[in-house]
């Protein structure tokens, strides 16, 4: 870039930039080429729009509003799309992706925005970030089952074994791969972790149709293969299961969060 001034090339200096910004006194770092006669300051499109968006997010901070950044990271973390924030807070897609980057969302959005992250986080630790599916839950089951080489899903069973190998393999996935399998809600009870509220389940497991389900990825395929090997019969399985501080700590009845699965141990 060369001086419009006629005074040649115009260096690239990393500067902090003071400015004003709705009466508050911003400091950012910026990169731009600043001419050493005249000490002009140029910087090209990609900068400045750099440096807009560098000084709107230290003015969200300096004033307590959730950043650009910090909506994108903590939306990606709640597992939700651009489009289904927008459905959550009753703003529009294109608002979304403008708060996301340099446009300043009001105090009232900004609280909006904070309640639907929160909520949706509250959701994605009872689901795993996945929307329950009892298709998948006979699935993963089945895989199991060719795996281990054993029947789980056994006529009038409790599922006390098969549950061991469901929530090992919604827990593990949740931690390796940052969703859960099936979605199932797991609740801590006397013989191990449980599906919530399983005697209503029961029934529809054993009749729902593995074709409906959403086909396993090869990461799921491999992480199933792995449960097997490290607990190659339902005893293993069970025993693990109790030796796991997220179950031996919960309360009998209380529900197992999914953000607790990096403190598996067993696996
Ligand atoms: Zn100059």
């Amino acid at each position: 870039m060369n001086c419009p001034n006629g005074h040649g090339t115009m260096p690239l200096n990393k500067i902090k930039k003071k400015t004003v910004f709705r009466n508050e006194d911003i400091s950012v770092a910026a990169e731009v080429h600043v001419c050493p006669v005249c000490k002009l300051e140029a910087g090209s499109v990609e900068q400045t729009a750099g440096l807009q968006k560098a000084i709107a997010d230290a003015y969200r901070r300096k004033v307590g509003l959730l950043t650009g950044e910090d909506i994108r990271i903590q939306r990606k973390k709640a597992c939700i799309t651009q489009d289904e924030l927008a459905e959550r807070t009753g703003a529009g897609i294109a608002s979304i992706k403008r708060w996301e980057g340099a446009h300043i969302q009001t105090e009232s959005m900004d609280r909006l925005l904070r309640k639907a992250l929160a909520d949706q986080n509250h959701e994605n630790d009872l689901s795993g970030c996945r929307a329950f599916s009892i298709d998948r839950v006979k699935l993963v089951l089945a895989r199991f089952e060719s795996c281990l080489g054993f029947r789980l899903l056994k006529k009038n069973d409790k599922m006390l074994f098969a549950t061991k190998y469901l929530w090992y393999a919604d827990m593990v996935a949740y931690r390796d791969l940052g969703r859960s399998m099936t979605g199932a809600t797991y609740a801590a009870l006397k013989y191990g972790p449980q599906l919530n509220n399983y005697r209503d389940l029961l029934t529809s497991i054993q009749e729902s149709d593995t074709q409906k389900a959403e086909p396993l990825t090869t990461e799921e395929e491999a992480l199933i293969t792995k449960i097997c090997r490290a607990f190659p019969t339902s005893r293993t399985a069970y025993n693990a299961a109790h030796k796991e501080p997220i179950w031996k700590n919960a309360p009998i009845g209380s529900i197992i969060s999914y953000s607790s699965a990096i403190a598996l141990r067993e696996i």
